[in-house]
């Protein structure tokens, strides 16, 4: 592997950060009222009156924070993160790279999702999708993807950043040019939001042989549910009728937790949602992929908004379900 792969996980988002993240209004009642949002250093601004149709844009979890509908959150983000182009859709990218995760991946990373995870380690082009990335068609981000792929000499493709399944046809389309592609396989990460609720996407997503799902569940229970991700509690069981979808089409795929770390997912929690997947499919647990919370600035900021006090270092995990059953089983 060459050695100047990058970091897996966003180290870009921290070149600006520091210790502190304020809210101030500037300008109201002025010529041009301007909401200027100062986060660990780095400011940004916001014009008020080009973004009447966001006053209402959930940024991330703070205290008594109003619950959204993450579906109705994914159209309002696919209208800032997408946008008709000469070569079909164009989705909102902040950087193509290569990365030592699943053995050495290219990656596009994309801005904007429809959770506010309170443990979410990427960039605040999550959380402002207006004010990050630039738009690439889909030849084009293919384009950049392959660069990044011969560049480090790695097989694999991704998209990763935030929810690679906003805008349908933007990724319907990638999918087409890596399907022609020399590229062994495509890592689709998602929140399996769009994937539950437009069963079409994924029977689409079905009729191509690269890609692998990974879907990553973030709670147990639609309560924790709702404190971790900001969803109304009612979306809880979207996820995992993705997971159904996705196997109602055989489509390749695992499932991901954050259900490895006690700091973030009691045992009452994680019980609840072992018994979640087992319902769907007993199987789900011996591939479960469980994670831990990582220590990044963006992941310390939303749990300082959210009024979450977390210890570290991480001093112990759960035993990983899948041990577990494998030591049954003999
Ligand atoms: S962790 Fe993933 S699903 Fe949650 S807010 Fe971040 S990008 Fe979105």
């Amino acid at each position: 592997m060459p050695a100047t792969l990058r970091n897996p996980q966003c180290k870009r988002s921290l070149k600006n950060l520091g210790n502190q993240g304020s809210y101030s209004r500037v300008g109201v009642g002025a010529h041009k009222p301007k909401l200027t949002f100062k986060i660990y250093r780095k400011t940004i601004f916001l014009d008020v009156s080009r973004l009447k149709r966001l006053k209402e844009y959930p940024r991330f979890i703070a205290p008594n924070f109003e619950p959204f509908d993450p579906v109705k959150l994914a159209r309002e983000t696919e209208r800032i993160v997408t946008r008709s182009g000469p070569d079909g859709l164009e989705r909102k990218y902040e950087d193509f790279y290569a990365t030592g995760v699943y053995g050495g991946i290219s990656t596009g990373y994309c801005v904007g999702c429809c959770f506010r995870c309170v443990f979410c380690w990427v960039s605040w082009g999550r959380d402002f999708p207006e004010k990050f990335g630039r738009f690439y068609s889909p030849k084009e981000a293919f384009g950049r993807l392959r660069e990044a792929a011969h560049r480090y000499r790695v097989g694999k493709l991704r998209i990763s950043g935030a929810e690679p399944t906003l805008g349908k046809n933007h990724l319907l389309s990638l999918l087409e040019h890596i399907e022609k592609s020399e590229f062994t396989s495509f890592i689709l990460e998602t929140n399996g939001i769009l994937f539950g609720v437009d069963k079409d996407y994924v029977k689409r997503i079905s009729k191509f042989t690269k890609p692998h799902v990974r879907v990553s569940i973030k709670a147990g229970t639609p309560e924790t549910f709702t404190k971790k991700t900001g969803a109304k509690p009612e979306a809880f069981e979207i996820p995992f009728q993705a997971i159904r979808n996705l196997l109602d089409y055989n489509v390749s795929f695992h499932v991901a937790a954050m259900s490895a770390d006690p700091r973030i997912m009691m045992p009452r929690e994680r019980k609840s949602l072992m018994q979640k997947l087992t319902e769907v499919d007993p199987s789900l647990l011996l591939s479960l992929e469980e994670e831990v919370m990582d220590r990044y600035e963006t992941t310390l900021a939303r749990l300082k908004f959210a009024g979450l006090k977390v210890e570290w270092p991480l001093q112990q995990v759960y035993t990983p379900i899948k041990k577990l059953l494998k030591r049954k089983t003999r």
